[in-house]
């Protein structure tokens, strides 16, 4: 049935019986890549030879199919069309795999397993995210030790025998973090990856630590897939100095529906009747307003006077969420929650663990 995806599998320890198998899609990003055969240029590695570069894979006893993506492409270029894309996969051969890796750029991975946990629903079985700082090809890379432990993850299962960690989660370096609350937070070392609001999901060491408590249940209601996004949404940063015109401008943009807020310290921004003004007639134009912090801890509406406002005129609250998930949320219930209530109900609370507690 699902001979259209051009998969390759790779040729592991386990035996026909095996009884954990594991899809991965490889979608791009520095993991992915060798030197030509000039040794000068980085160019994707034709999967088929990924075998060769990691060895240690042929002594896994689970089952390993790659689909690598038509066109690999650097994260940087990655599209809401593309989350479809890898949802769609997921949801094609759920029920053929026991967990799933997703090989992907680290420059917007963030956004993508954000993006990827509000798209998949009650998921039973592990989506991880990984990649690299430097390419699979190249001696010193931390490629090999970030799949490989993914793929280590990924087939852990629990007591009852079913999946350990079963969500949309991001491995990197030696973490495991939900991947609606990781950040890149690094471009130069192997810890590319934190989440600064919420502890790792698990610490692999020696031995992998798994934070039990952290991680989602298993769900009781069925896996569902939701199809689409609505990308009119845009994330403003406040910066001392922008002007209450400009802001009003962008607000205007024909077509836009929402706008995540970058807001100072716990939530604040400018409390001038200008600003104030130009927030509360978009609002009353049906913009939603969602209010993220710009650094770490989160947002708490009416702690300060500077934020006492922006509750009063409907702008709603991210608590501690971050900017990946915040607009990545946002344009997930654009897309799925016709129901205007509703949505603003769901962003102000947690629907897949992106979000400790919103206050105020
Ligand atoms: N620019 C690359 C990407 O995100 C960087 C990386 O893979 O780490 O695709």
């Amino acid at each position: 049935m699902l001979n259209y995806y051009p998969t390759i599998n790779i040729k592991t320890a386990a035996s026909n019986s095996s009884d954990t198998s594991i899809f991965v899609i490889y979608t791009g990003g520095t993991i992915g890549m060798d030197y030509d055969k000039d040794e000068k240029h980085l160019v994707p590695l034709d999967f088929k030879y990924m075998i060769d570069k990691v060895p240690e894979l042929k002594r896994f006893d689970f089952e390993l199919t790659v689909l690598p993506l038509n066109e690999p492409i650097d994260s940087s270029n990655v599209q809401p069309h593309h989350w479809l894309n890898m949802g769609r996969m997921i949801y094609d051969f759920y029920n053929d795999y026991d967990a799933f890796v997703v090989l992907h750029g680290t420059d917007t991975m963030a956004y993508s397993a954000s993006a990827l946990s509000y798209l998949l629903e009650n998921l039973e079985k592990p989506v991880i995210f990984t990649g690299a700082q430097l390419p699979i090809g190249v001696t010193r890379t931390d490629a090999r030790e970030n799949f490989i432990s993914a793929l280590e993850i990924a087939s852990t299962k629990n007591e009852q025998g079913k999946a350990l960690v079963p969500e949309v989660s991001i491995f990197f370096d030696h973490l495991l973090l939900r991947g609606n609350r990781a950040r890149k937070v690094q471009s130069f070392n192997f810890t590319a990856f934190k989440s600064q609001n919420c502890p790792p999901l698990a610490v692999a060491g020696i031995h992998i630590d798994y934070n039990k408590q952290l991680i989602l249940p298993q769900p009781y209601a069925p896996f569902w897939f939701y199809n689409r996004m609505d990308s009119n949404a845009i994330i403003v940063k406040l910066y001392p100095g922008l002007s209450s015109e400009y802001l009003d401008y962008i607000l205007h943009t024909p077509k836009l529906k929402g706008v995540v807020l970058e807001t100072f310290g716990s939530g604040n921004a400018p409390s001038d009747d200008e600003f104030i003004s130009v927030l509360k007639n978009a609002i009353d134009r049906g913009l939603i307003i969602y209010n993220v912090s710009q650094c770490n801890g989160g947002v708490i509406q009416g702690l300060y006077e500077t934020s006492k406002k922006l509750a009063e005129i409907g702008v709603i609250s991210g608590g501690d969420i971050t900017p990946e998930a915040a607009i990545t949320k946002l344009m997930f219930l654009l897309g799925n929650e016709p129901d205007i209530s509703e949505l603003k109900q769901k962003l102000a609370t947690s629907i897949r663990g992106e979000m400790t507690v919103a206050r105020g």
